[in-house]
């Protein structure tokens, strides 16, 4: 019997990649285009660049594995860099965060926290690290809370805190879940090579995406692109098949959801009780400068302006630099015009030698990049078990340690399959 699974994102693919590799034959259906969900290129001019520029980093095990028994060399598809971040503020010293090395771990990042900023910061960034890994989930509060509780000065949490919630969470610090944000600071600073920067050399599709389709394909199994799923047939209880938008119907006892929530609910709402849960944007401006200049940084900071963090990309094109805004906020408001135009005189501001307008802008505004991870999120993700007899779901919405990421999106993936494959050999 064919394992039906929709939606075609990184969560979607790695549940069809662990399937194939074991043997049992997958027929994925995505209803845009092409595959990658909210992790795949968009043309620019002839240029692939990403729907929102992405960073992963050395804890992403789940990813990184897949995509070497994918066949791929990882350098070949990112920089990979040491920790080494400045944040920007008009108003503050620059603070700077790098792992360091020569000395054991956690110290040599102990020791460049004591050296590169004042002594309270350290002793401040110190004690949240240390309080992240004692922090009772069960007790979740607000991102905001927790730093004023732990003595958080106001200019850490506006220039190291707020930035950091919000690229990880995607999540304003008033709402975000204190629980997830410990998770993502204990998770990252485990290990010096958790911390590790990895940048995409290559646009997103390249990587994972096509990576996986070639694999899929050559274990036999199906892609349908451009096919969305209207409909999940369910009767007494256990899973018949599904009607694509075109009317087709495929029976099979074992469908695989992995779209984000908003879509499930929409295809499953008479059948499953998922939460209604907001989402939120993230905002990436493409700035297209001459060659000649370029940031001090792979990956820069910013805080107290519109801009968060900005991205060097001359790795796709010389001069092309990623400015990326996440959670919702004032840039909503701008048109697409009046943003590129702020976020370049905010550059130009910080770094007079790049020009007040770039050569060439491209905004593209996911208004749905991720769910809102608020204060008690964790109590409301679904498993990926359901209580539907061969009705699994996945997707970086289901409960996983972590915000919406491509980590939690391929362990979701991941553990669908394990789960369904074990279910399967139990009733063999
Ligand atoms: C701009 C942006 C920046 C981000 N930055 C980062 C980052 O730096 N680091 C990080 O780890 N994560 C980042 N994320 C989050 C990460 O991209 C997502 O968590 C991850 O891609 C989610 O994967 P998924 O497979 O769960 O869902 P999706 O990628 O949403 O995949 C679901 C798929 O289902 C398809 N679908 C929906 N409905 C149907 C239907 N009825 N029938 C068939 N197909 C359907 C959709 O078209 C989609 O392709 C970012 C996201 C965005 C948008």
């Amino acid at each position: 019997m064919t394992i039906l699974i929709i939606g075609g994102g990184w969560s979607g693919l790695a549940a069809a990649v662990r399937l194939s590799q074991r043997g049992h034959k997958v027929h994925l259906f995505e209803a845009a285009s092409q595959l990658g969900g909210r992790a795949r290129s968009v043309d620019w001019q002839g240029l692939a660049v990403d729907n929102g520029q992405h960073l992963m980093i050395g804890a992403y095990r789940h990813t990184l594995s897949m995509l070497e028994d994918l066949g791929a060399e990882n350098q070949t598809l990112f920089r990979r860099l040491p920790l080494d971040i400045k944040i920007h503020d008009r108003d503050y010293p620059t603070l700077r965060i790098a792992a360091g090395h020569g000395l054991p771990w956690p110290l040599s990042l102990a020791w460049r926290l004591w050296r590169d900023n004042d002594t309270a910061c350290f002793q401040q960034i110190s004690r949240l690290n240390l309080q992240a890994r004692r922090f009772k989930p069960t007790e979740d509060l607000s991102v905001r809370d927790w730093l004023n509780q732990s003595g958080q000065s106001q200019r850490l949490i506006r220039q190291l805190w707020e930035p950091l919630c919000l690229a990880t969470l995607n999540t304003p610090i008033d709402s975000a879940s204190a629980a997830v944000f410990a998770t993502v600071l204990s998770t990252t600073f485990r290990a010096r090579s958790d911390t590790d920067l990895l940048i995409p050399r290559l646009p997103l599709g390249e990587t994972l995406p096509s990576l996986a389709e070639r694999y899929i394909l050559k274990q036999g199994g199906q892609i349908s692109l451009q096919s969305r799923i209207e409909e999940i047939h369910i009767t007494n209880g256990r899973v018949q098949g599904l009607v694509t938008q075109h009317g087709q119907r495929f029976n099979t006892n074992h469908i695989i959801v992995a779209t984000p929530l908003a879509a499930a609910r929409t295809m499953l709402n008479k059948q499953l009780s998922l939460p209604d849960c907001a989402s939120f944007p993230i905002a990436t401006v493409y700035l297209q400068y001459p060659a000649s200049v370029q940031l001090p940084a792979p990956v820069t900071g910013m805080s107290g302006s519109l801009t968060q963090w900005l991205f060097d990309r001359r790795e796709l094109r010389p001069g092309l630099v990623a400015a990326v805004i996440s959670g919702p906020g004032q840039h909503e408001t701008l048109d697409k015009k009046s943003l590129l135009k702020q976020v370049a005189s905010e550059i130009h501001q910080h770094w007079p030698l790049f020009p007040v307008m770039p050569e060439q802008g491209f905004v593209i505004r996911e208004k749905r990049a991720t769910f809102a991870c608020n204060v008690d999120i964790q109590r409301q993700r679904p498993n990926n078990r359901t209580e539907i007899t061969g009705l699994w779901l996945a997707g970086d919405f289901v409960a996983n340690p972590y915000p919406a990421t491509l980590e939690g999106a391929v362990l979701n993936g991941e553990q669908t399959a394990i789960q369904l494959m074990e279910q399967l050999d139990a009733s063999r």
